[in-house]
C-alpha cells in the first residue's frame, strides 16, 4: 500500500507507546494482587497471634471477677466487666478476621451431611429464647410440613444461622418479631430470617455483605458489631452452592432470604 512515512512512524509509536503501557498495568495489577495477599497472610498471622494472649487476658479478668483469687470490691468489680466485655469484643472482631481470611484464601473445606434444617433451627430458636425473651422480642419458626434434609457443614451452617439471628435481634426494637420460615423450592431449601425491625436504607443494601461494611441502622441496645458478619455469611452459603438476598423497607423490618441445597 502506498504510505506517508511520517504518519506510518506515528502511528508505530503510539502503537508502542499503547503497548509499554499496557505491560506497565498488567505489572502493577499483579504487584498489587500479591500484596493484597500478603495484607491478608499479615492480618491473619496477627489475628492468630493475639488471640491467644487476649484469651489469657479475658480468664484471669473472669477469675478475679469470680473472686477466685481473693474478695473483689464493687468499683474493682465494675473495672472487671469493663475489661470482659472489651476483650470479648476483641476475641470477636479476632475469630471474624481469622474466618474470613480462612475462607477467602481457599482454605475452607465443607463437612457436608444430611441434616434436618427445621430440628436445626428448632434449636437455635431455642438457645436464642432467652436472649429474646430479654429483649421482649417474639422468635417464631414456620416450617412448611415434610421437608427433605439439607446438605450442609453443620458448624458453618451454625456461623450463618448466629449471625442472621443475633442481627434481627439486635436491630429490632422491643416489641418487635423475628420469624424463621422454611420451604421447599426444587433441588433447594429456601430459609428467610424476617425481622420488624429498624429496615435498612435502599442506598445501603448494595454495600451490606461487603467486608466491614456497617449501615446507619445502629443496634437497639448498644450491641456490638465488627462489620464482618454479613461478608462471612454470603461467602459460606456460596459455599454451599446457595445464594443470599435482603429486601428491606425503613421502619418495617429487614429480610434476609438464603437457599441451601436439599439433601
Ligand atoms: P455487624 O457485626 O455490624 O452486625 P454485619 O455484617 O452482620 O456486621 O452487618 C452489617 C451491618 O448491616 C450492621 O452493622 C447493620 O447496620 C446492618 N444490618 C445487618 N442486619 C440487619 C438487620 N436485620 N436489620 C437492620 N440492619 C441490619
Amino acid at each position: 500500500k502506498p504510505f506517508q512515512q511520517a504518519e506510518l512512524l506515528a502511528k508505530v509509536r503510539a502503537s508502542l507507546r499503547v503497548k509499554r503501557l499496557q505491560d506497565e498495568l498488567a505489572e502493577r495489577n499483579e504487584r498489587l494482587v500479591a500484596l493484597d495477599a500478603l495484607k491478608d497472610e499479615f492480618l491473619g498471622m496477627a489475628a492468630h497471634d493475639l488471640r491467644n494472649p487476649l484469651g489469657v487476658v479475658r480468664l484471669w479478668a473472669e477469675s478475679m471477677a469470680d473472686g477466685l483469687l481473693g474478695p473483689v470490691a464493687p468499683k474493682q468489680a465494675n473495672a472487671l466487666a469493663v475489661i470482659q466485655k472489651h476483650a470479648d469484643s476483641m476475641l470477636h472482631l479476632i475469630n471474624d478476621l481469622l474466618d474470613i481470611s480462612k475462607i477467602e484464601s481457599g482454605k475452607v473445606e465443607l463437612k457436608r451431611a444430611p441434616e434436618s434444617l427445621e430440628a436445626l433451627l428448632a434449636s437455635y430458636v431455642e438457645a436464642n429464647a432467652v436472649l429474646a425473651d430479654r429483649k421482649g422480642i417474639g422468635l417464631v419458626l414456620e416450617a412448611a410440613p415434610g421437608l427433605p434434609q439439607a446438605l450442609v457443614d453443620r458448624e458453618r451452617l451454625s456461623e450463618i444461622l448466629n449471625n442472621l439471628i443475633s442481627n434481627a435481634l439486635k436491630f429490632t426494637h422491643p416489641g418487635g418479631k423475628v420469624t424463621l420460615s422454611l420451604r421447599g423450592e426444587g433441588r433447594f431449601l429456601r430459609l428467610e430470617v424476617a425481622d420488624s425491625g429498624q429496615g435498612i436504607a435502599p442506598e445501603d443494601l448494595p454495600k451490606l455483605f461487603r467486608k466491614f461494611s456497617q449501615t446507619r441502622t445502629k443496634s437497639t441496645a448498644g450491641e456490638r458489631g465488627t462489620g464482618l458478619g454479613l461478608a462471612i455469611v454470603k461467602k459460606l452459603v456460596e459455599l454451599h452452592g446457595g445464594e443470599i438476598s435482603v429486601s428491606s423497607v425503613l421502619g418495617k423490618g429487614t429480610t434476609f432470604s438464603l437457599t441451601l441445597p436439599a439433601a
